[in-house]
C-alpha cells in the first residue's frame, strides 16, 4: 500500500491511496487541478480513481468534491447517509455518484474499509482504517477526543494519520480568535491538540512500538511544524521512553509517499 497528502489543514484535505489496481481519495476539500497535479506529480492518473472517502461536510473536506466527480464520474464518493443528505443538498453532485455507508465495514475494490465515528462538530465525522492484505492505514483527523473505541480500532496500524491541530497556548493567546472560537476548537467535538496527538501515540506505541505515524490537519494560526513535531516528540519520549516516527502532511503542499 502506498499513500501520499496532497494538502491537510484547514484551506484543504486530500489523501491518496493505492494497493495493487485500485486508488482511492480520503476527503475533496481542494480544488481539482490541485488534486489532478497532486497526483501527476507521483506518476498517478487521477482517472484511475475509483473512490472518495468523505469523513464530513465542512467545507475543508467537500470544496472539491463536486468539480471533481463532475469530470472524473467513475468516481464513488462514500460517506455516512446523514452526510450524503447534506451533500445532495449542497452541491450539484449526481445521485448514482453517492454510496451511502451503511455498514462499518465494506470493501473498496482491492481495500477492506472500516469506518468509525469521532466525536466532531459536524453532523457525524467518520474515520477510516484501511486494510490491504496485512496492512494496515488509519486516520484520524476532525476528532475532539480520541475515546477508548477509537484508540482499539487504530492501535495495531502499520501507519496513522493522526490530527495534531494546535499548541494549546497559542491557541489560548491568539487575539484573531473569539474566545466561541477557541472553546469549540478545545471541545471534545473540536479538534486534537499536539498534547492529545502525544497521549494517543504514546498509548499506541506501548504495543506497536514500530507504529509509523503523520502528524495531520495542522493550523496554520496555531501550530508550526516543527513545534508540532516537537512538541508531541519530547511528550512521547516523556511519557514511555522511545522517541515516535514522525513526519508533518502540510497545506495545500504534498506529502512525501508512504508506503506500508
Ligand atoms: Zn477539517
Ligand atoms: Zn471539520
Amino acid at each position: 500500500m502506498k499513500l501520499f497528502s496532497i494538502s491537510s489543514g484547514s484551506k484543504g484535505n486530500c489523501l491518496f491511496i493505492k494497493a495493487n489496481k485500485t486508488s482511492i481519495l480520503v476527503d475533496a476539500g481542494v480544488s481539482y487541478s490541485l488534486i489532478e497535479k497532486g497526483l501527476l506529480n507521483n506518476g498517478e492518473n487521477i482517472f484511475n480513481v475509483s473512490a472518495v472517502l468523505i469523513t464530513h461536510e465542512h467545507s475543508d473536506h467537500t470544496k472539491g468534491l463536486a468539480v471533481l466527480v463532475k469530470k472524473c464520474p467513475q468516481i464513488k464518493i462514500y460517506a455516512h447517509y446523514s452526510v450524503c443528505e447534506i451533500l445532495k443538498r449542497t452541491m450539484p453532485i449526481i445521485e448514482s455518484n453517492l454510496v451511502e455507508i451503511l455498514s462499518p465495514v465494506f470493501y473498496v475494490e482491492d481495500f477492506l474499509v472500516s469506518a468509525f465515528k469521532v466525536p466532531h462538530d459536524s453532523r457525524v465525522c467518520l474515520n477510516y482504517s484501511i486494510f490491504e492484505e496485512d496492512k494496515k492505514f488509519s486516520i484520524i483527523t476532525d476528532c475532539g477526543t480520541v475515546v477508548p473505541r477509537i484508540v482499539e480500532e487504530i492501535k495495531d496500524s502499520n501507519l496513522i494519520f493522526i490530527e495534531s491541530n494546535h499548541n494549546i497556548d497559542m491557541l489560548k493567546a491568539n487575539k484573531d480568535y473569539s474566545s466561541n472560537l477557541k472553546a469549540r476548537i478545545l471541545s471534545e467535538h473540536g479538534h486534537l491538540s499536539n498534547n492529545a496527538a502525544a497521549n494517543i501515540i504514546s498509548k499506541i506505541m506501548v504495543d506497536n512500538p514500530k507504529c509509523r505515524f503523520v502528524l495531520c490537519h495542522l493550523s496554520s494560526n496555531n501550530n508550526t511544524y516543527e513545534l508540532a513535531i516537537k512538541e508531541v516528540s519530547s511528550i512521547v519520549k516523556e511519557q514511555i521512553g522511545i522517541l515516535p516516527e514522525l513526519e508533518v502532511a502540510k497545506e495545500l503542499v504534498k506529502s512525501d509517499i508512504f508506503e506500508i
